[in-house]
């Protein structure tokens, strides 16, 4: 069932895509995004309304790293990258994905940070494995950012997803190898790491929900849930039936 509602995740995504172009605002690929989800029988968007959260997907733009509000007043303009964040809720199971677009022409830093946030979470699934630890994932994320230009964002981190949105265990972008809680065959995780262009500190804006770059540098994120299972990492929200830690959509999609 999780599967089930990661695949609508995951088909919003590539569907989405070619709305986020300069002229469209936040609001309406919120719109969108919760018209596409209960577009699908027994479907909600899982963020609406959970603790209090205004609108069905979060809409974060350049310096905003995570839960940016979606708004009307919120043009995107060439150069933006925006990263949409989404959780359905299916028969009483959650799944959650995030995914960064860019919008029109973008610059090299803000392409470099893309590609490097998506190779990280690359590299953190295939740590999903049963036998290792959280801390795995953790330094999984270090290596795949060490000697890039962008930092980890320590304070936010990914989570398990079940019957809710976020469970136990937290799975933090940072770690040491064989630390932490065990995964464990059946474990299902929220895996995401979120990458800065600058500064790794963050702060929340007076709205008590956009989460920013303490310095405004671009921040990116991405997210998959991840079943942890005997024959590998198992990515739920995507299109592919696949073991392997691969994208279906790109960043510049
Ligand atoms: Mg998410
Ligand atoms: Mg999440």
């Amino acid at each position: 069932m999780i599967a089930r509602g990661g695949k609508i995740i995951a088909s919003l995504f590539h569907e989405v895509a070619s709305l986020v172009i300069p002229g469209v605002s936040t609001a309406d690929l919120d719109l969108f995004c919760d018209e596409y989800i209960v577009s699908h029988d027994g479907a909600v968007p899982a963020f609406k309304g959970l603790y209090g959260f205004p609108g069905s997907v979060c809409t974060s733009v350049n310096e905003e790293v995570v839960h940016g509000i979606p708004s009307a007043s919120r043009i995107l303009v060439s150069g933006d990258i925006v990263s949409i964040d989404v959780g359905v809720r299916l028969a009483g199971w959650c799944s959650d994905s995030a995914w960064t677009f860019v919008v029109g022409e973008v610059g090299n830093k803000a392409h470099s940070l893309l590609k490097t946030t998506e190779k990280a979470l690359g590299f953190a699934i295939n740590a999903a494995r049963p036998g290792n630890h959280v801390g795995d994932i953790g330094t999984a994320v270090i290596a795949a950012v060490e000697g890039e230009d962008c930092k980890i964002v320590r304070d936010l981190v990914g989570h398990g997803v079940g019957r809710e949105v976020h469970e136990e265990p937290q799975i933090p972008n940072i770690g040491h190898p064989g630390h932490g809680p065990l995964l464990r065959e059946g474990m299902v995780l929220a895996i995401e790491p979120m990458l800065s262009a600058g500064s790794p500190e963050i702060r929340t804006l007076d709205d008590g929900w956009t989460v920013i770059t303490a310095d405004k540098a671009l921040s990116a994120h991405f997210e998959h849930t991840v079943a942890v299972t005997a024959q590998g990492p198992k990515v739920l929200t995507t299109l592919e039936s696949s073991f392997h830690a691969v994208s279906t959509t790109t960043a510049t999609a």
